[in-house]
């Protein structure tokens, strides 16, 4: 399976209610690679990564991880849900990261790492807590690891939710605007972490207004707009020279 895609999305649609909020969306994945989804609010990015781990169902098209059909299964000819217990499974490969870090705030930083590896993958504890420790090495908080969520800035947190979803060894990391909740003078330390994920070869597919990192980070550019790819390829090209008039008006809002 190495040569073929770790995600393949076709035709993805999903409405709420009367609104179509995606309107067949395409997207491929290498391993290794980091895709960067741009686009104005309410373009549909959220609810696309959503899709692909699961946190909401879609209505019509296929997305597949490693080859596994995500949420459904061919039976008969038909394509049926997948039971929970399957979709659970399929969701543990899965990272995300969220805007909010929804860190479990009774829990020190190390405890939030350990807990999922020892209670899901039933890890042995003194194992867990030493890749604990070693992934907050990685994100630049070995000393903070006794440290309670309200003792650390949101960049901490944020980086701290890296490594707790980082913990459950994710073929694929998603990132919902890791960002966007942060003070500004706070963003770097964020986006430092996940290009150093990205250098060490981890697949990513990050929604996010940081025209800069996706420039510098991206393999690919998607920008979205209305529900639909409007445009994409290298930064280069969707940044640097983009072709389509949305694409142009988007980045020069947010200069
Ligand atoms: P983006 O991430 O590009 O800002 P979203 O995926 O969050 O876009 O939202 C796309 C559209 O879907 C928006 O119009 C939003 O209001 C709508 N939407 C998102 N989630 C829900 C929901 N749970 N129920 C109803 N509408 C939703």
């Amino acid at each position: 399976m190495s040569g073929q895609p770790l995600v393949v999305a076709r035709n993805v649609s999903k409405s709420f209610g009367h609104v179509e909020v995606l309107k067949g969306i395409d997207l491929e994945v290498q391993r290794g690679q980091v895709v960067c989804l741009l686009g104005p609010s309410g373009s549909g990015k959220t609810t696309f990564l959503r899709c692909i781990n699961q946190l909401e169902t879609y209505d019509g098209g296929r997305i597949r991880v490693d080859g596994d059909l995500v949420g459904l299964e061919e039976r008969g000819g038909r394509l049926h849900r997948l039971p929970d217990k399957r979709i659970a499974a399929q969701r543990r490969e899965i990272g995300m990261v969220f805007q909010r870090f929804n860190l479990f705030p009774h829990m020190t930083a190390l405890e939030n790492v350990v807990e999922a590896p020892c209670q899901v993958l039933r890890e042995p504890r003194a194992q867990a807590v030493a890749r604990a420790r070693a992934l907050l090495e990685r994100v630049g908080l070995a000393d903070r690891a006794g440290n309670y969520p309200a003792q650390l800035s949101g960049g901490q947190q944020q980086r701290v939710a890296i490594a707790r979803a980082l913990a459950m060894r994710p073929k694929l990391m998603l990132f919902d605007e890791p960002t966007s909740a942060l003070d500004p003078e706070l963003v770097g330390e964020v986006l430092a972490v996940m290009k150093e994920l990205a250098a060490d070869g981890t697949t990513m597919i990050v929604v996010t207004h940081e025209v800069a990192f996706a420039r510098e980070v991206a393999d690919e550019v998607v920008f979205m707009d209305g529900g639909v790819v409007v445009e994409r390829g290298a930064p280069a090209e969707v940044i640097g020279a983009p072709k389509h008039e949305r694409t142009r008006t988007f980045l020069a809002r947010m200069r």
